[in-house]
């Protein structure tokens, strides 16, 4: 039995792991693979394709890397601590995490299965896949969470923000505040009378296409031209560069009848990073928390620790002593 095992190999788990090592927690870190996300770092700052990207945190200026912290930089230190902790990771995938007693059961595919008197969920969550037509939609750049990343090559160009999510909006602000103009493309309009959403209405080289459809991606090598539907006209919309964001998928399928989670699927977390079950913690991308990002991810996984830690000091395991 162990004290707490950690579901997840990004850079929440990893995180949580190292707390659990300092406060020497009897733990068990399952994952698919080490790293996570951090793993998919792309080879040059200009591909971010799905599944391919560059793990920077606010770098205005990616070229100067001694002014921004990149978060993969600070996964890979502590994967390089974790594996050299021996039988603290067991490489496998987790299929089944179930109630069992005042702890949990976790079934893995290869492995059978361990116990945990508490768990911590931090399997992330991965793009929604924008579906976009055309053959230049290969080279639509997915935003991932962190447009700043971008920003230094909008500098000047006409870009086109494709989406109707909260990260999409900001994006474009921020965007916005380099390119010498930006069309955000919105499938609805619902979020446009949020805060943001009137901000971007203020901003003269925004111009927004709400209810717009995109029936085609043009452009071979880059994205030429944007063939849009839009109050019953198509528009043929030239731009230099052009992005996506269609949200995320919380892997959460391991504990969606375990635990509340909220319309989108993200695990509902308190605070203190605590479900709705006791002794079931959650971490990173997975969860409702505002933020999807290494640097985050990396504090929820601390965050969850110290929780985990204090519920098991809470409920003391009394040996019988002697007689
Ligand atoms: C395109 C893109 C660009 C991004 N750009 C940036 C950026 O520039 N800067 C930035 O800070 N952040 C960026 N992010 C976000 C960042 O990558 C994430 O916030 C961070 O990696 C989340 O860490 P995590 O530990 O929560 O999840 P992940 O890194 O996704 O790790 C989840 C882990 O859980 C494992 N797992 C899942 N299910 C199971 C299972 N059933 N059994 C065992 N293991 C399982 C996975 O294999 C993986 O190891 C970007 C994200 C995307 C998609």
């Amino acid at each position: 039995m162990y004290d707490l095992v950690i579901i997840g190999g990004g850079a929440a788990s990893q995180s949580a792991a190292m707390y659990a090592i300092g406060k020497q927690i009897h733990f068990l870190m399952i994952c698919e693979k080490l790293g996570g996300r951090v793993e998919d770092v792309a080879p040059t700052e200009h591909d971010f394709t799905l599944g391919k990207m560059l793990v920077h945190y606010d770098a205005p200026d990616a070229q100067d890397e001694e002014q921004h912290l990149i978060g993969s930089s600070a996964v890979h230190l502590f994967e390089r601590q974790l594996t050299t902790q021996r039988g603290r990771i067991l490489v496998d995938r987790v299929t089944a995490i179930e109630r069992d007693g005042d702890g949990f059961r976790i079934v893995t595919e290869q492995h059978g299965a361990r116990s945990s008197r508490a768990v911590i969920v931090a399997t992330g969550a991965v793009p929604r896949e924008p579906g976009l037509p055309g053959k230049g939609a290969a080279h639509v750049r997915i935003l991932g969470h962190a447009a700043t990343t971008h920003t230094s090559n909008v500098a000047g160009k006409i870009v086109a923000v494709i989406g109707m999510t909260e990260q999409a909006l900001y994006a474009t602000a921020e965007m916005a505040q380099l390119a010498r103009h930006v069309y955000l493309l919105t499938p609805t309009t619902t979020l446009l009378d949020s805060p943001i959403g009137a901000a971007l209405g203020q901003l003269p080289n925004i111009q927004t296409l709400a209810r717009a459809q995109i029936i085609d991606v043009v452009g071979t090598g880059a994205v030429e031209e944007l063939v849009v539907e839009h109050a019953g006209r198509t528009h043929r919309i030239g731009v230099d560069l052009a992005f996506v964001d269609s949200g995320l998928q919380p892997r959460s399928n391991l504990v969606q009848s375990l635990v509340e989670l909220d319309e989108q699927g993200f695990i509902k977390v308190d605070d203190q990073n605590a479900t709705t079950v006791p002794g079931l913690f959650a971490a990173g991308d997975v969860t409702d928390a505002l933020g999807e990002q290494v640097l985050i991810a990396i504090g929820e996984g601390a965050r969850a620790a110290m929780s985990a830690h204090r519920y098991l000091l809470e409920r003391p395991l009394v040996r019988q002593a002697n007689r």
